[in-house]
């Protein structure tokens, strides 16, 4: 009999299940209850930030924190292809141009090295994506930031507990951008949060948040915002979970040595790398790579590894081959060579924080028989 691996399941099993209950005994599940605050406070304290602003998503996040920033027509913003649709989606949506590099061969992140040459006196912001595990290497880019007067958007997505030369994931931005989609290291079900020490700003975002209302003319606009707010009862998840970050970051590391050394023997597979000088990995998915040798890509391994009920994703496509993009006058006859082979050549495997070992000896075995 084969037993089915999804992709991702979440752990659930701490005091998730009270603080819902409070939330359904005291009658608080709007935004206005009380665990929205205390996820926010605990959550910025937990990356070294003064302010949080829950929102409803890690996309609503980066919408958020474009325009908080003023960035609009006339601007470019510099972000890796490599990554998900938000990220451009935000920029776009803003008026903005999105202005692509290259990501790193080994770590998978935007190629800093790459990020120079695209500064023009256009250039606003740059958007740091941390793809996967590892960290983008943040001192070169801030240095280059400082240098030309460019805000850092960063997008910490993808990392929670996460540190980058000791210093927390989400303390690199003007504003940092977190999401709390289940296959997160912490999840809300649908969540996301901004973060940054500005007061300024961190007003901006609270407004931009909840419909531009403002405090004394309630419904008179001088802006357009979103309703984008968290509600109670998706805090109430997010602050049960917060307390056990650091044993899911603990468990999902220890989750990728085991896949490392399980499949240390599959030659045609290049795997996440354990560590930068800067870090260790936390695995947020566990990616491998089909080396240029094998002779099928990615979509070929998937739908041989679907067949024995084993779930995988496709690695992100990247953001200057998107017929949306194209079709809107962006990013056509771009090159990005290795993004180009990592979308056709990598995937990832089941590694949510509910898999047990006897799941993961299943996929690897499976791995072993229709990829070796
Ligand atoms: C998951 C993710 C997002 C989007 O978050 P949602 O909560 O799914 O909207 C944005 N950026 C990165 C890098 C992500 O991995």
């Amino acid at each position: 009999m084969t037993i089915p691996v999804p992709v991702n399941e979440p752990l659930l099993d701490g005091n998730e299940r009270d603080y819902l209950n409070q939330c359904i005994d005291t009658g608080w599940i709007s935004s206005e209850g009380p665990f929205v605050q205390q996820l926010e406070t605990q959550f910025a304290a937990r990356v070294g930030r003064r302010y949080g602003v829950a929102v409803c998503n890690g996309s609503a996040a980066l919408e958020v924190a474009v325009a908080a920033l003023g960035i609009g027509p006339g601007d470019d913003v510099i972000l890796p292809t490599f990554t998900i649709i938000s990220c451009a989606a935000a920029i776009v949506r803003a008026g903005a141009t999105p202005v692509v590099v290259d990501s790193d061969p080994t770590t998978w992140n935007m190629e800093v090295r790459q990020v120079e040459a695209r500064v023009t006196p256009r250039t606003k912001a740059i958007m740091a994506v941390h793809i996967y595990g590892l960290p983008v290497d943040m001192d070169p880019l801030l240095e280059i930031a400082h240098r030309h007067g460019l805000a850092i958007i960063e997008d910490a997505a993808e990392m929670h507990g996460q540190t980058y030369k000791g210093r927390p994931c989400g303390s690199f931005g003007e504003i940092s951008t977190f999401s709390f989609y289940p296959n997160k290291h912490l999840t809300t079900g649908e969540g996301g949060m901004l973060v940054t020490d500005d007061e300024h700003l961190v007003e901006r975002c609270r407004s931009l948040r909840n419909l531009c209302f403002q405090p004394r003319k309630r419904f008179v606009h001088e802006e357009l915002g979103w309703n984008f707010r968290m509600s109670n009862v998706q805090a109430a998840l997010g602050v049960a979970q917060l307390e056990r970050l650091d044993e899911f970051v603990a468990r999902k590391r220890r989750m990728g040595q085991r896949y490392t050394s399980l499949l240390a023997d599959m030659d045609g597979l290049q795997l996440p790398l354990p560590r930068t000088a800067e870090a260790e990995n936390i695995y947020w998915v566990y990616g491998v790579v089909l080396k240029p040798e094998v002779p099928f890509d990615a979509e070929e391994a998937m739908g041989r590894l679907r067949q024995h009920q084993i779930g995988t994703r496709p690695f992100f496509w990247p953001m200057h081959e998107q017929p949306v993009l194209h079709r809107m006058g962006l990013l056509a006859g771009e090159q990005c060579p290795v993004a180009e082979q990592l979308a056709r050549r990598g995937f990832y495997i089941p590694g949510g924080l509910a898999l047990t070992d006897a799941q993961m000896d299943r996929v690897v075995q499976v791995m072993h028989e229709v990829l070796g």
